[in-house]
């Protein structure tokens, strides 16, 4: 991370009253904080301690915490009705439409969509999230004629390069490794952020750290999460970072990571999550 991004995220907070009551790292206006080894310290210690809170996380206030809790809800009888492996790659004007036609489900109120919105077009740097933008506009959908479903898995790729990887990858360790999650559209990584989020009193900077906000996520462009047979929802812990699964990809050179250990986009290690290269945003 540059001087200039870290100085932003501690001055920026101010930014996100609006949407946040805040436990933050005040900021007088104007005032220039330079990142001190006390800063960098900071940093280091709140991602070893990814999951939990930490000073200057941005927290939701309880009217916002009720939008997000409804908002979530409906999101999940979305995802019961069209089914798990469609709601990777439903897009937000098609959400909205079932919504509206199945009153088991029932249409979006003004104040979750207004919600939605905000928190698509946030700034996640003020959240402590540092990586980039992938998509910019809420609306963006997946073309399914670019996608190809993984049998067995219930997720998708995209066809190209993120297929082809994956292909050489299940060659190369065949039935020990899985496809853990493929392709998310903009609905799936909300319900996966906001679901983080509400376990954690409204914590979005906490959700951050282990789930790119809705519009950061490489999920949406073409990188993928594998794990090994077995190990269920160990896969997404530091557990398999030990598996001989994960060793033959480092060794074979599939780890190119997006999130390596003590990275500085504020992103805890991810081992599991496939980097493909040449993505263009
Ligand atoms: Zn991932």
């Amino acid at each position: 991370m540059n001087r200039r991004t870290f100085i932003k995220t501690l001055c920026a907070v101010a930014a996100a009253t609006t949407l946040c009551g805040s436990q933050t790292i005040a900021c007088a206006s104007g005032a220039v904080r330079t990142v001190d080894d006390e800063d960098l310290k900071d940093y280091l210690h709140s991602m070893a301690n990814f999951d939990l809170p930490h000073m200057g996380d941005i927290i939701l206030i309880n009217t916002q915490l009720a939008l997000l809790k409804s908002s979530l809800k409906r999101l999940r009888r979305i995802q019961r009705t069209v089914g798990f492996g469609n709601f990777c790659i439903l897009s937000f004007d098609e959400a909205l439409l079932y919504a509206r036609q199945n009153s088991s489900i029932g249409s979006f109120t003004k104040k979750e969509l207004s919600f939605l919105d905000y928190t698509f077009s946030f700034d996640a740097s003020n959240y402590g999230f540092y990586g980039e933008r992938t998509i910019s506009n809420i609306t963006s959908r997946v073309s399914k004629k670019d996608l190809v479903k993984i049998q067995g898995s219930g997720n998708f790729l995209y066809r190209g390069q993120p297929h082809e990887t994956y292909k050489s990858i299940k060659k190369l360790l065949g039935k020990k490794v899985y496809l853990t999650s493929g392709v998310r559209g903009t609905m799936k990584q909300f319900i996966l952020f906001l679901s983080k989020a509400a376990a954690n009193n409204g914590n979005l900077s906490l959700a951050s750290r282990s789930l790119a906000p809705p519009g950061y996520s490489f999920h949406g462009v073409g990188d993928f999460d594998v794990g090994e047979a077995g190990l269920g929802v160990a896969n997404f812990s530091i557990k398999f970072a030990r598996t001989e699964t994960c060793m033959q990809l480092r060794e074979q050179g599939y780890l190119k990571l997006r999130y390596p250990r003590e990275n500085m986009l504020g992103v805890r290690f991810e081992p599991w999550h496939i980097k493909v290269k040449d993505i263009k945003l």
